[in-house]
């Protein structure tokens, strides 16, 4: 088959973007062809059609090139990378084929595109890179829409923990892929990119971010220069400068990420807490991040989520947050005032980014003006402040006066979004625009007056001057004035009432008003350009000022919260106590009805009286919300927030560890109780003294002897080993004698009153074990038929008449009970009352079986055994 050179341009531009999907500028439209075009077609739902007939026929499918961003959010959405060539020269001044080229390579890991990123989120592209042997991998995360590159050394075991942390959207790894399964699980919700090997060597790397940073070394980064980071940090380098295509001076410095400061959250419980993302639509509302946020910035609600994400170990960092969170509200009408001021700036780190890469426009410069022109009062208001934080905000907030006043004069009021319209820069700017304006402006004037004139000397009233872009300025004169049309005119067109001409007098003018017009917006162009360099001159600096102002934003965020919820600051300390008065859910205090939950107190000390607090309880009486409630108040406190409850004292945790619920891990291809188990070996070898750990249902997912087995084990090595705040929630009563041999342990369980055959769940937890577990009465909340709720009543009636099992219940001989309580217990091993066998006995009628059937009943009764 014979190409087209069309075709022949489109395969060979394919060829470079690999994997991607190419969108290929036609005039007004993007296409795609063969098997780009199915799969788009399939993706977007729009109609293949075909380009060429017979043996030539290519598979076709397009849309209008102002659909772009649309379509690309859903091409990305899907997981695919989407090249997009564009016509890179007037179709009109071209000679045979269009040149196009390849402008941009979009992932979702490095948009920049305001209309496809979430304002709220940051969009992070990690790289991976594996360590020679005994040493760390390198880790690099950037925002490319920010510019922030953050690295980090990483042993392989805590890949997947910081992975999870960050939530990439696109994650390169080396072609071969060294890295364990659970690493690349971390980040299911990712596209996953393999890069060639060469990208990750370390000269190749290296060389490559000194060139890019202009330095030799990066220990002025703080980063060690044979660190494994700086190999991930040039991979991920080549990437970006392959996609984007577009100077990357916002991406200014290397961030070094240091672990030791924040406390260790696994997946797990980042998970299972609902941090940013809640457990079952994996979806930002409804997560606590959600809740608490009170940011009015995109990038204050961005800063708000990085913090949360990295509770902090360090007493006095903690503390720092604190004050100034204090501070703030303490001053409601400063912080309204604050809070308002900050809503009407824009996304300066964003918008900074698009500057440097070229991919601004008049309208983000006038938003960057209106920005600089609150940061006065913004500082006034930071002035004279107590707290150490906000007197160091206040000191690091630049004015900016310079750029400021070359935005006022430079742009006009209300610019253009477009570039090529002009009326971007002032009048009076530059004198040369004005004088070109002038003459555009009077040669339109001129042209009025010229058509009155020649009206005139012609006789003919209805003479009219028109534009148009073949014939440029004409002359319009009807047909019943043919007569009268005078010798200098020229005729250029013939319509079908009328006929066109010019004068050498229109001709000269039209010169010098089109001229001048294609020149004031060439000047403007390049006015801007130069006013758009000495922005991007100063990347750096206003990265810097959009920092603070979101951690300004989130200072603010935090003591709104405060204020509204009726939040304390906790007093934070070095111990290991864990000390909650009137300690609230920060989540459903907010979603259920105003005063309708059920405050609960928290008593833990590692070195104390209990480490270990048992919650026994029967199921719906809040025992979930209530370890995670502690969890949550713990991760607040240490995020340097205040937090929901009456008073707290909260010795820093090193790390949280939860093992909640059925969690749905199915799709991993591990049982559920496998799952289970994972992650409580995780927290058996892991955990220290300074840790938190966070219980509930353990070995639910296996029969009751293995359950109540395990359960206790673990209890004890927590109990006796790793010695931490444990909080340990159970529906297995048995767990209750642990109190006689365990020191430490609190035995506690849920208030529940019954009242005329009802039952009601008070929420409150106190002190004792429960004595029964209800199960009954929620199988009847939740619907399950009457007749099923009496039989099982029959049945639990039967088996707490009996006697069997008494043995596991009482006190090891000799042991002293500490508080005196008696409960009653279900048997472990109940009378076998409910068994298909028995069924079947019991509606078999033995005076009408033959023995051969007899015989033959009691085989297949055996085997059902
Ligand atoms: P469990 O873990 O004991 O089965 P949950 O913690 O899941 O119970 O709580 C069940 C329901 O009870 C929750 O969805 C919530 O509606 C309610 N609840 C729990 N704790 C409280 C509380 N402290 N105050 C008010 N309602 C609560």
């Amino acid at each position: 088959m014979t190409l087209t050179p069309m075709m022949r341009q489109y395969l060979d531009t394919k060829e470079q973007v690999g994997d991607a999907l190419l969108l290929f500028r036609m005039g007004d439209f993007y296409e795609l062809f063969q098997d780009d075009a199915e799969e788009a077609a399939r993706i977007l739902g729009i109609t293949l059609t075909s380009r060429d007939k017979g043996t030539n026929a290519t598979p076709m499918a397009g849309f209008p090139y102002h659909a772009l961003n649309q379509h690309l959010g859903k091409l990305l959405a899907a997981g695919r990378r989407v090249a997009i060539c564009d016509q890179v020269e007037d179709p009109k001044q071209a000679t045979g084929l269009v040149k196009r080229e390849v402008t941009q390579i979009i992932t979702p890991g490095t948009l920049t595109d305001d209309a496809l990123l979430d304002p709220r989120t940051a969009n992070y592209l990690v790289t991976l890179a594996a360590a020679p042997r005994g040493k760390p991998a390198g880790m690099a995360w950037l925002d490319v829409s920010t510019g922030r590159l953050t690295v980090a050394d990483v042993a392989n075991d805590f890949l997947a923990e910081e992975l999870s942390r960050i939530e990439p959207s696109e994650c390169l790894v080396p072609e071969e892929n060294p890295f364990p399964a659970e690493v690349l699980l971390a980040v299911s919700n990712a596209v996953v990119t393999r890069r060639p090997p060469w990208t990750f060597a370390r000269q190749n790397a290296t060389d490559l971010l000194q060139r890019h940073f202009g330095v030799t070394s990066f220990a002025g980064f703080g980063v060690a220069d044979d660190a494994s980071s700086l190999l991930a940090a040039g991979a991920l380098l080549q990437y970006v400068m392959e996609t984007q295509r577009a100077d990357l001076k916002h991406i200014a410095r290397l961030i070094p990420y240091d672990r030791g400061r924040v406390m260790i959250l696994d997946a797990t419980t980042r998970r299972s807490l609902e941090l940013t993302r809640t457990l079952r639509e994996n979806k930002r509302e409804g997560s606590l991040l959600a809740t608490i946020d009170r940011t009015t910035t995109a990038a204050g609600a961005r800063c708000l989520g990085d913090w949360l994400s990295h509770p902090l170990l360090d007493v006095e960092a903690i503390r720092y947050r604190q004050s100034a969170v204090a501070e703030w509200k303490d001053d409601p009408s400063s912080r309204s005032r604050l809070r308002e001021l900050l809503r009407q700036t824009y996304d300066v780190e964003r918008l900074a980014a698009r500057v440097s890469t070229g991919r601004t426009s008049p309208r983000d410069l006038a938003c960057l003006r209106s920005t600089l022109r609150w940061l006065p009062e913004i500082k006034a208001k930071l002035t004279g402040r107590q707290s150490r934080y906000n007197a160091d905000l206040d000191e690091n907030l630049s004015l900016f006066p310079e750029l400021r006043a070359r935005l006022e004069e430079t742009l006009v009021d209300e610019p253009p979004i477009q570039l090529r319209d002009g009326s971007i820069i002032r009048d009076g700017y530059h004198a040369e625009l004005d004088e070109l304006r002038q003459i555009a402006a009077g040669g339109k004037q001129w042209i009025a007056d010229f058509q009155r004139r020649e009206a005139e000397r012609a006789g003919i009233p209805t003479l009219k001057v028109g534009f148009n872009k073949v014939f440029g300025y004409y002359v319009e004169i009807s047909n019943a004035h043919r007569d009268k049309i005078p010798e200098d005119f020229q005729r250029k067109q013939t319509l079908k009432n009328a006929e066109r001409y010019i004068t050498p007098e229109l001709k000269e003018y039209e010169q010098k008003v089109l001229g001048a017009e294609e020149r004031a917006k060439s000047l403007e162009y390049e006015l801007f350009q130069r006013l758009r360099d000495e922005v991007s001159s100063q990347t750096i600096e206003l990265q810097r000022l959009a920092q603070l102002l979101a951690e300004l934003d989130t200072l603010l965020s935090l003591a709104e919260l405060a204020s509204s919820r009726q939040y304390v600051r906790p007093q934070v300390t070095e111990g290991s106590d864990l000390d909650i008065k009137g300690g609230r859910h920060p989540v459903l205090d907010v979603t259920m009805p105003a005063g309708r939950f059920i405050p609960n107190e928290t008593r833990l000390d590692a070195e104390g009286e209990t480490r270990l607090m048992l919650i026994t309880g029967p199921n719906m009486a809040g025992k979930s919300t209530y370890i995670r409630q502690v969890a949550l108040v713990t991760l607040l406190a240490q995020v340097g927030s205040f937090v929901p409850a009456d008073s707290a004292t909260i010795g820093v945790a090193d790390r949280i560890f939860t093992r909640v619920g059925a969690s749905d891990e199915l799709g991993r291809g591990q049982s559920t109780f496998m799952v289970e188990m994972i992650e409580t070996a995780n927290i058996l070898n892991n955990a220290t003294a300074k840790s938190l750990v966070i219980l509930d249902e353990i070995g639910r997912g296996t029969s009751t002897y293995d359950g109540v087995s395990l359960a206790w084990a673990i209890a004890e090595y927590l109990h006796d080993r790793t010695r931490c705040r444990t909080l340990f929630a159970t529906h297995y009563h048995e767990l209750i004698q642990l109190e006689e041999t365990m020191a430490g342990l609190g035995n506690y369980n849920v208030a529940v009153r019954e009242w005329k055959d009802e039952i009601i769940f008070l929420h409150q937890i106190v002190e004792g074990g429960a004595d029964r577990s209800y199960g009954i009465h929620v199988a009847k909340l939740a619907g399950v038929p009457e007749e099923v709720l009496r039989r099982s009543q029959a049945i639990l009636d039967q088996l707490e008449r009996d006697p069997f099992g008494e043995q596991l219940h009482t006190p090891p001989q000799g042991q002293p009970t500490k508080h005196r309580r008696s409960y009653h217990q279900l048997s472990l091993f109940p009378t076998i009352t409910a068994h298909p066998v028995l069924d079947q006995l019991r509606i078999v009628d033995s005076e009408e079986l033959s023995e051969a059937e007899a015989l033959a009943l009691l085989r297949k009764l055996k085997a059902e055994l």
